[in-house]
């Protein structure tokens, strides 16, 4: 009906509605942070189901993260657009896997390797090669990396010549290492994340029957964050595609930041080479953030300077992004002793976040390393500020959650007639690690309590929202709706403040946002040395910055450890990003926190 359409259509500019209304590829989308990339392409596959032009079913959309895809699924559904497949690459690819193996190779598919790392050590101590941790991190990204440029141990040594080798090892070294681990994982009959992806090419190139049936199941492909598409991920669209175009891509060259694993943006940026047909859009209006986040986030591109051994094409031409929100609080900038202080000073500035009413799940703390995120759990614990590790990954694939849900199910036959179903979900979870004060521990308890936290909060939610009807929330119905969760792999939302690595915020968005640690050795990281690498920290660093809406509070630390030496530097990136000095008067609360001058 046309109400449907005129309502998938209201609420965009007059470039997203040409991204929208473009239903046949190729169409590419070149456009900086916050601009309504993944707006645009939602409201067009929902414009394109409104409109009968695609069948649901045949679209597939592919995202960076199954949060992402989780969130486009829920918008979709909002637009009217439900049954779209929106999928990493990579479930997308395993799904197809699970479903054309027995047929295409025969036997059931081998199992996923769980602890990639313990297969890495045990590949390095056949061969006597040092275990300890960051070589172990170092191989496998090596492996990693060989893996989705597709090289095998065969061919990997010719292009590994023109790389420096980690931790200095020689090309044939780590050869044989890769080797060792492809063995390994031949014998106990897995295979890895990137064998999930290479083996669906495989099948596409080689099984025509198969081909055919996926390329007659999907039609329409739509791809977020195209500018960290590695080129195994380019190769298996290539085979979904099989040379059709009816293809739409979204991406930022600026915010390129998963080189390190084989991806570039070098795909985004040759589209309309290899498309020639392509219409190109241009996204310039910043939706997201206030005025002063986006003049940060342009001052920081635009301090970028090309230095020699840069790539060139690495980066798009600077979009240079035009804020459509109203004025906001100035940016604030924090200098702290030691991390100690400065996670305590981040807690106190959360708090008075919170009591100025920011719901606590729409703060951030950004960091760049996840050894960082300890301080902060502990600081924010004393400071009884609830908080999430994991956001919703894999929810309902997680052990606590599977066992809480069986128990549930089972109770809810048992107890029909039973009703504080809010106390005995409770007393349930209580036997797999649920208490209702979350544990002073971190880690793996802590996430665990985690949770089984959203899982009493959604029955808690439910319970309000039946009694605002007069009715009384029964145990089935808890059972029912997690239930259809699961089905729909709908995570429940957990209130509390994220707690995330700069990496894993690509894509999302919150009121405020902390970014901590930006010193020298942690942004730029102490390991990147190329001026490609340090090219992208700055990228990493742009892509933390366009997180915030309203509030950004940058901070950096002198020192590690309280009483410990100042050796540490605020990052190089700092340099001129800030225009004013800021407001003498309103410092940091908190321990050790000074207003930098
Ligand atoms: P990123 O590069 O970080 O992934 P993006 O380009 O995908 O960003 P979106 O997440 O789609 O941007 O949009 C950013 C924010 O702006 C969202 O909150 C979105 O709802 C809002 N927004 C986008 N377009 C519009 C619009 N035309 N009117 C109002 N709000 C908009
Ligand atoms: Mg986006």
């Amino acid at each position: 009906e046309a109400g449907l359409e005129e309502r998938v259509l209201a609420g965009l500019d007059p470039e997203q509605r040409e991204v929208a209304t473009t239903l046949r590829g190729p169409v590419c989308v070149l456009a900086g942070a916050g601009t309504g990339k993944t707006r645009a392409i939602t409201h067009r596959i929902a414009y394109g189901i409104a409109t009968g032009v695609y069948t649901p079913q045949k679209v597939l959309a592919l995202t960076f993260t199954a949060r992402a895809a989780n969130e486009m699924r829920n918008r979709l559904r909002g637009l009217g657009a439900g049954g779209v497949q929106t999928r990493t690459f990579h479930a997308a690819a395993l799904r197809q896997l699970q479903y054309f193996w027995p047929q295409a190779v025969g036997g059931p598919l081998p199992g996923l390797v769980e602890h990639k790392a313990r297969l890495i050590t045990e590949a390095a101590q056949n061969m006597r090669l040092s275990t300890d941790r960051a070589a172990v991190r170092d191989l496998a990204a090596e492996i990693e990396w060989a893996k989705v440029s597709m090289l095998t141990p065969d061919t990997y040594p010719a292009r590994a010549a023109r790389r420096d080798m980690p931790l200095g090892y020689e090309v044939r070294t780590v050869q044989r290492l890769y080797q060792t681990y492809e063995e390994l994982k031949t014998d106990r009959h897995l295979i890895d994340f990137e064998d999930v992806l290479l083996l669906t090419v495989a099948v596409l190139e080689e099984d025509e029957r198969v081909a055919a049936t996926v390329r007659e199941q999907y039609r329409h492909f739509v791809v977020d964050e195209y500018q960290d598409v590695s080129p195994l991920q380019q190769r298996l669209l290539d085979a979904w595609l099989g040379g059709r175009d009816d293809i739409c891509v979204v991406g930022d060259a600026s915010q390129t930041i998963y080189s390190f694993t084989g991806a570039s943006s070098r795909h985004l940026l040759d589209f309309p080479r290899r498309h020639p047909e392509a219409r190109v859009v241009r996204l310039v209006r910043d939706y997201r953030s206030t005025p002063q986040v986006v003049e940060t986030a342009n001052r920081l591109l635009a301090a970028r300077r090309p230095g020699p051994g840069s790539t060139p094409g690495s980066w798009a031409t600077p979009l240079h992004l035009v804020a459509q929100r109203p004025d906001g609080p100035r940016p604030s900038w924090n200098e702290y002793p030691d991390d100690e202080a400065e996670a305590a000073g981040t807690a106190a500035r959360i708090r008075d976040l919170i009591d100025d009413g920011v719901p606590a799940s729409g703060i951030a703390v950004l960091f760049r390393t996840n050894g960082q995120s300890q301080a902060f759990e502990t600081a924010l614990a004393e400071a009884g500020i609830g908080f999430q590790l994991r956001g919703t990954e894999r929810f309902f694939n997680r052990p606590e959650v599977k066992q809480a849900v069986v128990q549930l199910r089972t109770a809810a036959r048992a107890a029909e007639a039973s009703d504080e179903p809010t106390r005995l979900v409770r007393d349930i979870l209580s036997s797999l690690g649920y208490s209702d004060r979350a544990p002073r521990s971190t880690g793996a308890v802590r996430e665990r309590w985690e949770s089984l936290a959203a899982l009493v909060s959604l029955a808690d939610r439910m319970a309000e929202e039946a009694a605002a009807r007069g009715e009384q929330l029964l145990l089935p119905d808890l059972a029912a709706e997690l239930e259809r969760r699961t089905a729909q792999q709908d995570a429940p939302v957990m209130n509390g403040v994220t707690l995330a690595s700069l990496h894993s915020a690509k894509g999302l968005e919150w009121d405020a946002v902390f970014l901590a640690g930006l010193s020298e050795g942690l942004v730029p990281i102490g390991f990147a040395e190329t001026a490609d690498e340090i090219d992208e920290e700055r990228r990493l660093l742009y892509v933390g910055i366009t997180r915030a809406r309203e509030h950004l509070v940058l901070s950096w630390t002198l020192s590690r450890t309280p009483g410990g030496r100042p050796t540490r530097k605020p990052s190089r990136f700092l340099d001129g990003l800030r225009e004013t000095p800021p407001p003498r008067a309103r410092g940091p609360r908190g321990r050790g926190a000074r207003a930098h001058a």
